[in-house]
């Protein structure tokens, strides 16, 4: 019997373990149970799939993700693992094969719907194999959050009574210390050993950036930083993903929207489409993205704020997955905000306060002039980590600036609209009067009369918006919820007074991008430089890696990595010994595709 190490070498062709994966795989291979917390992209498939190629009998795995299975067998059937799944979206005939092969000990890992185990047919098939281990992927679902499979996930405690000596391995992503007890109790996991990864992510490039205009920041970004990369843009609304999804293409990118609001077929033809093609963009609403685990997704873009910290990492948390440099990039201004902090004053009072605590995290993060990693990594939990070299924060240092005289200007003309002449206007208006601006609607309201008009010169129109905007971000004014106008807050009176100082963060439009491969002590792993020789070599390898994939009907990845592509481009191994060192390059890839590539790099010469 192979030792975990050598089944990492042979079937999977990777160097050596991730952080963590040796010790968890341990301890589920010696028969205990695990409760495993990592990030995504962290690397937890392995620490179920080996056990169960190590232990004798079949490995169980339940997951909720049912439109990714298909994929994530072919992937691993393409490693030489014999997998298998059931599901609902298989017919009886599909079923009675996979069962077939389960009964004559045929398999090596079996996904099942967690759906299934309701079903009495399938105890009664676990019931005459033989189970190495079982796993419970997204084991948050047991949880009050995770509604929609909760029935189901609730009757995996019954595993362990009827399987007494099988071990199990529950995995999840989702962080909160509460989740985790929630878990434990409720799969009855009380023996388990409790493995916690890092939530670090070194190899995502954090970067928000002042909103200007969105539109052409987003393509600038993309042409300069992405361009032919797969990567997701999210976006608040539906009718904005549409429109942007329609501006990229008219600008000759591929991209595809993906939201609730369209029939099902083609919201699985475009998530299909995401996962086989290489280079294709989705523009999508948070309806996409649970479980794609697409591993060379390059960048994920914001064009609205996202409703939380814990929102925002885990979309994020999908760049990247294949330890490469990816970027995560976020376009944020005072419209944002003013929606946002509307958005937050929706429903019953423990709801809003919910909200408002999300967001001021949410807020105080885009606000930040120290390190987001820090920040981020702080949130969940982990104190005390230094600045990372990784972010647009470390990278160029924002500027910080006494704004209380500014801030009083805005609050004070809030203050006597109110005051003065029981008015209520937004940030616009507001502005217009420092500004002196003498539009139809400053005439009208007879504004210019007011002793504040004309008495910000100081700063320009966008300056103003950004004073406003932070002003907002942290909680010295308000927005109504009704019309968006501004009010003041029970903090504004300390700033009024002169008994508050306001330190404001100098908006950069365009702070310089330093390449996040070559700075700080957070070095993406495997990252490998291509030379000007290499590049052309990985084209030619992705090109043939997307003809393979065709063929197959798989998606490209599952052929073999970019991180594998580039290594080979980089090393051009001339023989299939030399070809065996490159990290990916398992076995049975090997013994597939070696030829192949030797006569593409050869081609390539
Ligand atoms: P998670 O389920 O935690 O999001 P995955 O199990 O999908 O993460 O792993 C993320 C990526 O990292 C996958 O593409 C996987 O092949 C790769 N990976 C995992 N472990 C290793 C390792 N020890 N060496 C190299 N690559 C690895
Ligand atoms: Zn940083």
């Amino acid at each position: 019997m192979d030792t975990p190490i050598e089944v990492l070498h042979r079937v999977f062709g990777y160097d050596s373990f991730r952080a963590g994966q040796q010790e968890i795989i341990d301890q589920v291979v010696a028969g205990g149970d695990a409760l495993v917390l990592m990030p995504t992209g962290g690397g937890k498939s392995l620490c179920y799939q080996i056990p169960a190629l190590v232990r004798p009998g079949v490995g169980v795995v339940i997951s909720p993700l049912i439109a990714l299975m298909q994929d994530q067998v072919d992937a691993l059937r393409a490693l030489g693992v014999r997998a298998g799944f059931l599901n609902s979206t298989q017919d009886f005939d599909e079923r009675q094969l996979v069962e077939a092969e389960f009964l004559a000990g045929e398999l090596d890992l079996l996904y099942l719907a967690p759906e299934r185990l309701r079903v009495d047919a399938t105890m009664r098939l676990l019931a005459k194999g033989e189970i190495s281990v079982f796993a419970i992927d997204e084991a948050h679902c047991v949880s009050q959050w995770g509604h929609d499979f909760r029935p189901d996930y609730l009757a995996l405690s019954e595993l362990h009574e009827r399987w007494p000596d099988v071990p199990r391995i529950a995995l999840t992503a989702t962080a909160t210390p509460a989740t985790h007890a929630e878990i434990s109790t409720r799969l009855g996991l009380d023996q388990a050993r409790h493995f916690v990864a890092s939530f670090d992510r070194p190899n995502i490039h954090y970067r928000i950036t002042p909103k200007s205009e969105p539109k052409r920041q987003l393509l600038e970004f993309l042409r300069t930083e992405h361009p032919d990369e797969s990567g997701i843009v999210y976006c608040l609304s539906r009718s904005s993903v549409e429109k942007i999804a329609e501006f990229l293409v008219d600008n000759g990118i591929a991209a595809v929207p993906y939201h609730a609001g369209l029939d099902a077929r083609t919201r699985a033809l475009h998530q299909a489409r995401f996962l086989r093609e290489d280079g294709l963009i989705v523009v999508a609403t948070i309806a996409f993205g649970m479980g794609i685990d697409k591993p060379d997704v390059r960048f994920v873009a914001h064009l609205d704020l996202p409703k939380s910290v814990e929102g925002y990492y885990q979309e994020t948390g999908r760049a990247g997955r294949d330890g490469l440099p990816a970027t995560a990039w976020m376009a944020y201004g005072l419209q944002d905000v003013v929606q946002h902090r509307r958005m937050a004053m929706e429903g019953d009072e423990a709801h809003r306060r919910r909200q408002v605590l999300h967001l001021d995290a949410m807020l105080a993060l885009c606000e930040t002039v120290g390190c987001r990693r820090v920040m981020l990594l702080d949130y969940f939990g982990q104190k005390g980590s230094e600045p990372c070299g990784n972010c647009d924060t470390c990278q160029t240092a924002p500027e910080s600036w006494d704004g209380t005289v500014p801030a009083q200007k805005v609050l004070s003309t809030v203050l006597r609209l109110a005051r003065e002449r029981r008015q209520k206007f937004g940030v616009g208006q507001v502005v217009d009067i420092l500004l002196g601006k003498k539009t139809a609607k400053v005439l009208q309201h007879g504004h210019d009369t007011l002793t504040v008009f004309g008495v910000g010169s100081e700063l320009g129109n966008t300056e103003w918006h950004g004073v406003v905007r932070q002003l907002l971000a942290q909680g010295l004014l308000a927005v109504e919820p009704a019309h968006g106008a501004l009010v003041l807050t029970d903090d504004s009176a300390a700033v009024l007074r002169g008994q508050r100082e306001v330190l404001l963060r100098r908006d950069t439009l365009r702070p310089a991008r330093t390449k996040s491969t070559t700075t700080g002590p957070a070095k993406p792993r495997q990252a490998v430089d291509l030379s000007p020789e290499a590049a052309p070599v990985f084209e030619r390898l992705r090109a043939w890696r997307a003809a393979a994939a065709k063929e197959q009907g798989v998606p490209a990845y599952v052929i073999f990595h970019d991180a594998t592509l580039r290594e080979i481009a980089a090393t051009s191994p001339t023989t299939l010994a030399e070809l065996s060192q490159v990290n990916g390059v398992g076995e049975n890839k090997l013994a597939k595709y070696g030829e192949q590539v030797l006569k593409t790099l050869h081609e390539a010469a």
